[in-house]
């Protein structure tokens, strides 16, 4: 005999269960809400998107205290993660780490940036083992009442301006309505394409496309440069213990060290997508073996994860031309994405659950909701394009290791203003609704493409940097671009 359906109706339907989806299921459970997540795959899985800010750290912990879930804590930083938590796997992130690259050519000492994000490794952020860190949240979304149904297959629909899901997990029939759905599958942005929203894609500029895995037997950067003899002292923290970022000609390499000495690592690459390659692997291969520095770094390494081996993207951009509306809303990494120079999925993410969060357990009329929404979109979209602004200004510097790094400060300069002013998380992600700090980014652009057409030399990077230096002076907090720091700041760590 068929077992029979079960049949329920809820507040909220979130399809997805990233750590977005299940944190965002999670506090509103935790407040009372009926709250049903459904996702195509089963948790543990990997995924990538793996290091935290204190921006994404700080916002975790608002969360964690205005909710009232203790249980989240312990994730805000590395110290009590690790003490808490050690069947969790993370990586320790005291800041980012970038080693300029040309192709078949030694590593010039003069090719360094390190910048601090923390100031010491108990209050440090991390990098998530994603498999890990998602099926926990998952986990914890069911102990506040969550209703939960992985490996679901599924049909969405609406009727009567009510969401209707019905399907299969785990041989158990389901059939769920509410009157909200929120999108939390990321690139798959089911509701949107159940709606037809538009995509805006093409008023992107950046335009990259990744390979990446995870490794071991990694050498470190730190053993690398004892092996050239070259001077760590003058680095703030350990530049592993970091996003590292390896900065080449095209493009970059990330490197994500976890506590047990595996590796994220990938290369992002910022040539048009389409452009023909061979397989990944061929890929890889030919990338590592143009640069001396990364070929020995990974002589003995394996990949480890995923299982079917190293991941290939198209071209990563993507930007809907609406994240919410009557009845429906689509976290940032939903809405859209642009790179993972920056790290700035994990905080927009964040961000994103928190607006949400509040738009959903308001008690206004549905006409004040139905402006919330409108506000949480256009808002969320004014963010992924100045990210966009944020990223392309520094594949637009390569192969200037200068103009690259002189471009991250414009990044830095938004977010430590934000990390390190009191209520600066409740603002716009990175000053994305100040029209002061968009003119800013927008005029560096011109004097960017000017020193660019002037051959990228030393004198067209000293101007340049000194146009930045004044420029970001409203939201330089940490002394970016001061001469005397020459590429190693401290003082760029939020304060503990
Ligand atoms: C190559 C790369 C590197 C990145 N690196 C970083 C980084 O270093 N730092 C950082 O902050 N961010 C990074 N990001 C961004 C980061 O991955 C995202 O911000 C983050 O994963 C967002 O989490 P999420 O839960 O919203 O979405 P996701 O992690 O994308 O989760 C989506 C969920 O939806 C499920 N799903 C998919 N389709 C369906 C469907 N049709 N129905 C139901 N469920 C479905 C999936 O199984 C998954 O569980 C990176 C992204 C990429 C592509």
């Amino acid at each position: 005999m068929e077992a029979a359906a079960l049949n329920k109706e809820v507040d909220l339907l979130i399809l997805g269960s990233g750590f977005g989806g299940s944190l965002l299921s999670l506090l509103l459970a935790r407040q009372g809400l009926r709250v049903a997540v459904i996702d195509r795959a089963v948790h543990p899985r990997f995924t990538i998107g793996e290091s935290s800010t204190p921006l994404a750290d700080a916002t975790l912990k608002e969360l964690a205290q205005r909710y009232d879930l203790p249980e989240l804590m312990p994730l805000t930083a590395f110290g009590p993660w690790r003490r808490r938590h050690p069947e969790l796997m993370c990586g320790l992130k005291r800041g980012f780490s970038y080693f300029g690259h040309s192709p078949n050519a030694e590593f010039s000492p003069a090719d360094q940036l390190l910048v601090a994000a923390s100031s010491d490794d108990e209050h440090s952020d991390t990098h998530w083992l994603r498999s890990d860190v998602d099926a926990w949240l998952f986990e914890r979304a069911a102990d506040r009442g969550a209703m939960q149904f992985e490996g679901a297959s599924y049909r969405l629909s609406r009727e009567d301006s009510q969401w209707l899901v019905a399907g299969e997990a785990s041989g158990v029939k389901f059939s769920l309505r509410a009157p909200m759905i929120v999108d939390a599958t990321g690139a798959a942005g089911e509701v949107l394409r159940y709606l037809k929203i538009a995509s805006q894609t093409h008023r992107l500029k950046t335009n990259s496309w990744a390979v990446y895995g995870h490794f071991e037997n990694v050498t470190s950067v730190a053993e690398m440069l004892d092996r050239r003899q070259i001077d760590r002292r003058r680095h703030p923290f350990g530049c592993d213990d970091a996003a590292v970022h390896h900065v080449l000609d095209d493009g970059w390499m990330w490197q994500l060290r976890f506590c047990d000495d595996s590796v994220s690592a990938g290369f992002a690459i910022g040539q048009p997508a389409d452009t023909p390659k061979p397989n990944a692997d061929g890929i890889w291969r030919q990338r590592l073996d143009r640069f001396p520095f990364l070929r020995q770094q990974f002589a003995a390494a394996r990949i480890v994860a995923p299982a079917g081996g190293l991941q290939m993207t198209s071209r990563m951009q993507r930007l809907t031309s609406l994240a919410a509306g009557p009845g429906w809303a689509a976290l940032p990494n939903t809405a859209g994405f642009i790179d993972p120079l920056h790290s700035t999925g994990l905080a927009h993410t964040m961000f994103g659950v928190r607006r949400l969060a509040e738009i959903l357990l308001q008690t206004g009329t549905s006409n004040q909701l139905l402006a919330e929404l409108g506000n949480y979109s256009s808002t969320l979209i004014d963010e992924l394009r100045l990210v966009d602004q944020l990223v392309e200004g520094c594949y637009a510097g390569l192969p200037s290791f200068r103009l690259w790094s002189a471009w991250c400060m414009l990044y830095f300069a938004a977010v430590t203003s934000m990390e390190q002013s009191p209520g600066g998380g409740v603002a716009a992600f990175l000053h994305a609704d100040e029209l002061r700090f968009l003119t800013v980014v927008g005029e560096a652009r011109g004097e960017l493409q000017r020193a660019s057409d002037a051959g990228r030399g030393p004198a067209a990077c000293d101007r340049f940097e000194d146009r930045l230096r004044q420029v970001i002076a409203p939201w330089n907090r940490g002394g970016l671009l001061d001469r005397e720091c020459n590429g190693m700041y401290a003082r760029t760590a939020k304060p503990v």
